[in-house]
C-alpha cells in the first residue's frame, strides 16, 4: 500500500464508534469523524493526533439526513481523493413494546440505523471501485439476530442489515471492496448505562466469558475487518457478545 488509507466512521463521538476511530488511528488510518456534535469529535481530533501522530478530520452531520449524509461522504472522497474504510457504527434506541411503539419511533430508527447505512454505501461504492479496495463495516446487534422485547424497531433495523451486506458485498467483491457486518452483544456505553442493576446481572450471566464487552472488543474486530488482510472475508456477519448467543 503506497498512499495512507481514509476511513470514515460514523458515532464516532463516544462509546463504540469512539473505540472503532481511536483503534483505526492507531493502525496508522486517516480518520474522518462523524456525530451529530461537534464538540466530542474535536477533543477525539486532538486526542488522536497527539497520541498516535496520525492525523484526524471532524464532520459533524446527522446521519438521519440523506442528502447531509451523502455530502459528508463525498467530501471526503474530495478532500482526501480516496475512501478506503466506511465504518457506519451510529445508532439508536427507541425502545417499546409493540403495542405501544408510535410510527415516530419505528420512523427515527429505521432513518438512522438502516436507511443511513444504505446512503452511505451508496455514496462510497462508487470511489471504492475506482480505487479497487475498499473495506466496509456495518454494526448491527444481538438484537437483530435473536430479537429482543420492546426493540421490534432497533432489531428490525439491525437485522435488515445481514441481508443489505450480503447484496453489496457480491455486487462490489469483483472490484476489491468487501462488505461485512459486526453484531455486538452487550457493551458498557451510554446506550446501556442506565439498564437496572438485575438486567445487567442476567445479561452477565448469559455471556460465556462472564462480563460485558467493551467498546475495545469491537473495535478489535472492526481493525481486523478493515484491514488489507482481509480480503477474503466478506459478507460475514461476526458476532462479538462474549458467547451469549452463539448462533
Ligand atoms: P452510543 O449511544 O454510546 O453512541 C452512539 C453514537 O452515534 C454517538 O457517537 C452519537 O453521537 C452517534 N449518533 C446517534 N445518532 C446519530 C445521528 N443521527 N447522526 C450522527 N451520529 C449519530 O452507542 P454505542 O456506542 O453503544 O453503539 C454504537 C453502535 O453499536 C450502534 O449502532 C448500536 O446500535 C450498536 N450496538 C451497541 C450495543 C451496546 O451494547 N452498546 C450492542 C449492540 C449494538 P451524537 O449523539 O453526537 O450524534
Amino acid at each position: 500500500m503506497s498512499e495512507q488509507r481514509i476511513a470514515f466512521v460514523t458515532g464516532a463521538s463516544r462509546g463504540i464508534g469512539r473505540a472503532i476511530a481511536t483503534r483505526l488511528a492507531a493502525e496508522g488510518r486517516h480518520v474522518v469523524l462523524c456525530s451529530r456534535s461537534q464538540a466530542p469529535l474535536n477533543d477525539l481530533k486532538a486526542e488522536i493526533e497527539s497520541s498516535t501522530g496520525a492525523s484526524a478530520s471532524v464532520c459533524a452531520c446527522d446521519i438521519s439526513d440523506p442528502a447531509a449524509l451523502a455530502k459528508a461522504i463525498e467530501d471526503t472522497v474530495s478532500d482526501h481523493g480516496r475512501l478506503d474504510i466506511l465504518v457506519n457504527n451510529a445508532g439508536i434506541t427507541r425502545d417499546n413494546l409493540l403495542l405501544r411503539m408510535s410510527d415516530e419511533e419505528w420512523d427515527d430508527v429505521i432513518s438512522t440505523n438502516l436507511r443511513s447505512v444504505f446512503v452511505a454505501c451508496r455514496a462510497a461504492a462508487r470511489p471504492m471501485m475506482k480505487g479497487r479496495f475498499g473495506r466496509i463495516v456495518n454494526i448491527a446487534s444481538t438484537s437483530g439476530l435473536v430479537g429482543n422485547a420492546g426493540q421490534a424497531n432497533y432489531a428490525a433495523s439491525k437485522s435488515a442489515l445481514t441481508g443489505f451486506t450480503k447484496t453489496v458485498a457480491r455486487e462490489l467483491g469483483s472490484k476489491g471492496v468487501t462488505a461485512n457486518v459486526v453484531a455486538p452483544g452487550f457493551i458498557a456505553t451510554d446506550m446501556t448505562k442506565d439498564l437496572p442493576e438485575n438486567v445487567v446481572d442476567s445479561v452477565k450471566a448469559m455471556v460465556a466469558v462472564k462480563r460485558l464487552g467493551e467498546p475495545a472488543d469491537i473495535a478489535s474486530a472492526v481493525a481486523y475487518v478493515t484491514s488489507d488482510d482481509a480480503g477474503f472475508l466478506t459478507g460475514q456477519t461476526i458476532t462479538v457478545d462474549g458467547g451469549m448467543t452463539m448462533c
